[in-house]
């Protein structure tokens, strides 16, 4: 077993076993027993792998493909499409509704949400907008300067969005390898030339919808945190204390997982005919240097997804919106924030402008962060959404200064303790549902999936505990969920 070499309370160090700097890694004990030795292992081969100068392992991490779930990978010469992964800017958003909590303590009200979210928002594998009858139809011509532009004026103001949310993302637009949206036109044209699209009206079909697998829709209570500073950052982030607020978590869809893999394909290829090594021998761990054409394909794609991604929560969010105002009313809606947790992105790390690849991570800036200046959070740092689990609760975080020892990030989540085949052959079904009518938190499922359950995460105490102690970040809300919304 790979030596977790304590530093602090929360926080250790794993060497590397060569001459390169050891990975940091956050975590309490109980944390640090959570890595298994595969995770611990694909660490150490990102780590070792070509052009990298940082790697952190956060709280939630767990076994991934190559690099691990909850990682930071940083290079200033090399970008990886692992350890972005293939769910390209899978996110959390929070929107904050007028709404005081005692509004949906009935559950007639609470199914009938549930219902009108469903019927606007689809949930499942391969489902879009002709699966949920009241949906936004989103047209080619539309879904093209979506995953070009991402959440323009123009096209927030085609799908209903308020445009002014596009100032509560942590990016509402990606540029190409040049830095220019015309080099994402080129390349989705070839794309769709090809024959890489030949779905591509279907691909369009799914902005506004969930997808499969852990991600959700989940309607919650926000409890301000009792100190001075978690309400002067309430007020900035738009968080009413004793309301009701909605998080949503999903990516890019059928369109960042065809980006993706198609990636992964074209580079397993090259690293076969230039009979170059793999990191760790590990085909998910391919890379291409920068300024190569190669490099400038990846980050093209992985652009492109990312914008369908960001329309995605937002469209999401506005039919949420337009939804809770169906059965109450007059309600009014905010957003509060929309941040990824599986992105590369450019930033200055140890004085050199690198590639920060955080998958399974969450950015954390703290007031003061250069990258804050002129937006509104640069007195407080920006809004962190963790879910934990539906039973547990989530937390809406702010980044101290010591976050520069994760290179600015923090978990994404609790993360997995079980993996969907243990969860389903030890958790009980019965058992499962009792938990969440015990918790009088309402589903859209009959019988909600074992391999989604609480028990499959990690404490998520735990996991905060960590953060905190750490001197990562500061809590500023818990949210307590109501009723969840999972395919
Ligand atoms: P991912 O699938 O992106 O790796 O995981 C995101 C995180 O979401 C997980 O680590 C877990 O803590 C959290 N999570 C998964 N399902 C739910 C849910 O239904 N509700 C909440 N609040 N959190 C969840
Ligand atoms: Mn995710
Ligand atoms: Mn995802």
């Amino acid at each position: 077993m790979h030596p977790l070499i304590p530093t602090s309370d929360a926080t250790s160090i794993l060497p590397t076993g060569a001459k390169t700097p050891p990975i940091t890694v956050i975590g309490t004990e109980a944390i640090r027993a959570t890595f298994d030795e595969q995770c611990l292992q694909q660490a150490i081969n990102s780590r070792l792998a070509p052009g990298v100068t940082d790697l952190v392992l956060n709280p939630d991490a767990h076994c991934g493909y190559g690099a691990p779930v909850g990682c930071v990978l940083v290079s200033p010469t090399h970008v990886y499409p692992g350890p972005v992964g293939v769910d390209i800017k899978c996110s959390m958003s929070l929107l904050q509704l007028d709404l005081p909590a005692d509004q949906i303590i009935d559950r007639p009200t609470r199914r009938a949400l549930i219902n009108a979210i469903c019927e606007r928002t689809p949930t499942g594998a391969g489902r879009g907008q002709r699966h949920a009858k009241k949906s936004r139809f989103v047209d080619e011509t539309l879904g093209r300067q979506a995953v070009i532009e991402g959440a323009s004026e123009s096209v927030c103001t085609q799908l209903g969005i308020p445009p002014e949310w596009a100032l509560r993302c942590e990016d509402s637009s990606h540029v190409g390898h040049d830095g220019t949206s015309a080099a994402l036109g080129e390349r989705l044209q070839r794309h769709l030339d090809g024959s890489f699209f030949r779905k591509f009206a279907d691909k369009i079909n799914q902005l506004g919808s969930y997808g499969g697998g852990n991600h959700f829709g989940e309607c919650e209570i926000v409890h301000v945190e009792d100190n001075d500073r978690a309400r002067a950052a309430a007020d900035v982030f738009g968080l009413q204390d004793g309301k009701v607020a909605f998080l949503s978590h999903c990516g890019s869809r059928g369109i960042g997982h065809n980006l993706a893999s198609g990636q992964f394909k074209a580079l397993q290829a090259k690293f076969e005919n230039w009979n170059i090594p793999l990191p760790g021998g590990d085909r998910e761990l391919v890379y291409a240097p920068l300024g190569t054409p190669e490099a400038d394909a990846y980050l093209d794609d992985m652009a492109l997804g990312a914008n369908f991604a960001t329309v995605n929560h937002l469209l999401i969010n506005a039919l949420v919106l337009e939804a809770f105002q169906e059965v109450i009313p007059g309600v009014k809606g905010q957003l509060v924030y929309f941040i990824s947790h599986n992105i590369a992105r450019q930033e200055v790390v140890n004085n050199r402008m690198s590639w920060v690849h955080r998958k399974g991570s969450t950015r954390a800036f703290p007031a003061g962060h250069h990258a804050l200046k002129g937006t509104i959070y640069e007195s407080t740092g920006h809004p962190i959404l963790l879910p934990g689990n539906p039973q547990a609760g989530s937390s809406v975080m702010v980044a101290d200064e010591g976050a520069a020892l994760s290179c600015y990030s923090v978990n994404h989540g609790a993360g997995r303790m079980l993996g969907r085949k243990a969860a389903i052959r030890q958790l009980d079904q019965k058992e499962v549902d009792q938990s969440f009518t015990e918790h009088d938190i309402l589903t859209n499922c009959r019988q909600y999936p074992k391999d989604e359950a609480p028990a499959a995460y990690k404490d998520f105490d735990e996991v905060l505990r960590s953060v905190k102690s750490a001197g990562l970040a500061t809590e500023v809300a818990r949210l307590k969920a109501r009723f969840v919304i999972k395919d």
